[in-house]
């Protein structure tokens, strides 16, 4: 069979996870990003991202999140980079605001995610960082952790080059009926998959956008206290805090707590300085004080201003162009995609490859918005 002729445009985690799939799978792969791979204004740097298998009453990506823990303790193996820490996951579930947390747990035995439900005393006394007056339960989630998102991304282009892979520069546009050019010219392949993550709405005015929104997020590093190693992810783990907003991670490889509180924040992709902002620093350091007493007083040592593009039912998005049956739209991160990467674009793989159709879910075509229970996120 010869090979197909494939250009994935977007060198971020979706793009990335499906370019090194279709390179291994033999066919002829060309991955192209505006800038240098693991570039700051991307979704998917940062140092690092949580890999948990919480996704409320949603079997489908409790499952994929378990297999891809599994892919990137194998691409772990394989590298011999440190792409996984394995610190667990803390879900505080709020006194009444609980209903994604209750229905996680029916998943979790359901599908056979190993967890622990905690009661307030319980993770007092396990992981006494938190003060959790307004809590009821927290589930525990040991298999979970963090994914080292920058050297994750860094590690899968350099499995995609050491396959055969070409990596380019460029900016790939769309002209009027959304078909994508580069430098004027339609771009030709056999298959072209876009995964251009939140810069897809504006490339897709017509497709994409009217699905979509974009959300600045702001995240802060805060310092450990002098001499203490209790805020280290050996003795923490990352947590989901969504009575308060918030989610977190543990410091690691001295990063600092990471902690964000989620104010949904306009954001210029292009144009805007990358720098945090005020409220968020005034919001973060407020959360702190009520989560983690023992942090009062600590400083803001990094920080990201970074973006989400949500789909209504935070489901993401991987199908076939309406007008253009090559061109695949493979993203719609929704918060939640990077932890996904390798089962995410095995998928897309397949899909471009014409091996089996999308999954319902992740269709193109009208949406609508979740409740808390349904929705995979949360949110
Ligand atoms: C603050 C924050 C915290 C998060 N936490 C988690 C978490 O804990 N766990 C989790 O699983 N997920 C998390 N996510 C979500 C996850 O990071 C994203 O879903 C994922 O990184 C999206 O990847 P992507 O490849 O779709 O997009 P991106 O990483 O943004 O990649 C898109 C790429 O396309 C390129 N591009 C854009 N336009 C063009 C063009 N015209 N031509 C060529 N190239 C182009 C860009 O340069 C970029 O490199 C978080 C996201 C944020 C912002």
């Amino acid at each position: 069979m010869p090979r197909s002729n494939i250009y994935v445009v977007g060198g971020g985690i979706a793009g990335t996870m499906t370019a090194l799939s279709l390179q291994r799978r033999g066919e002829k792969v060309t991955l192209i990003d505006r800038w240098e791979p693991g570039h700051a204004r991307a979704a998917s740097t940062d140092y690092n991202r949580v890999i948990r298998a919480i996704s409320g009453r949603d079997e489908f990506y409790t499952r994929w999140a378990r297999e891809s823990r599994q892919r990137w303790l194998e691409l772990q193996s394989e590298s011999g980079q440190n792409l996984m820490y394995e610190c667990g996951a803390l879900i505080l579930a709020t006194k009444g605001h609980c209903d994604w947390e209750d229905a996680t747990e029916d998943t979790f035995n359901k599908v056979g995610v190993p967890y622990y439900k905690y009661s307030r005393d319980d993770v007092a006394a396990r992981f006494p960082q938190f003060r959790i007056p307004d809590i009821d339960y927290a589930l525990f989630e040991p298999e979970a952790g963090m994914l080292m998102a920058h050297r994750c991304m860094l590690t899968a282009i350099n499995l995609f080059k050491q396959a055969g892979g070409i990596v380019k520069r460029g900016r790939v546009t769309t002209d009027s009926s959304e078909k994508p050019m580069l430098d004027g010219k339609p771009l030709e392949a056999d298959v072209i998959i876009i995964a251009t993550g939140a810069w897809a709405a504006d490339m897709f005015p017509r497709t994409i956008k009217p699905i979509s929104s974009i959300v600045g997020i702001n995240v802060l590093y805060t310092s450990t206290p002098d001499g203490s190693e209790d805020f280290d992810m050996e003795r923490m783990p990352c947590w989901i805090d969504h009575g308060q907003g918030s989610f977190g991670l543990p410091s690691s490889e001295g990063s600092g707590v990471k902690a964000a509180v989620v104010i949904p924040d306009t954001i210029d992709l292009d144009n805007d300085e990358r720098l945090i902002r005020k409220e968020s620093l005034v919001r973060t350091r407020s959360y702190i004080r009520h989560r983690f007493p023992a942090l009062e007083g600590q400083k803001v040592v990094d920080s990201k201003f970074n973006q989400v593009i949500l789909t209504p039912d935070t489901h993401f998005i991987i199908d076939w162009h309406p007008e253009h049956d090559n061109v695949l739209i493979a993203g719609g991160c929704s918060g939640h995609l990077f932890k996904h990467g390798p089962v995410f674009g095995e998928f897309a793989a397949g899909v471009a490859s014409r091996d089996y159709a999308t999954a319902d879910r992740f269709k193109l075509g009208a949406r609508k918005k979740l409740s808390p229970k349904e929705s995979p996120s949360g949110r």
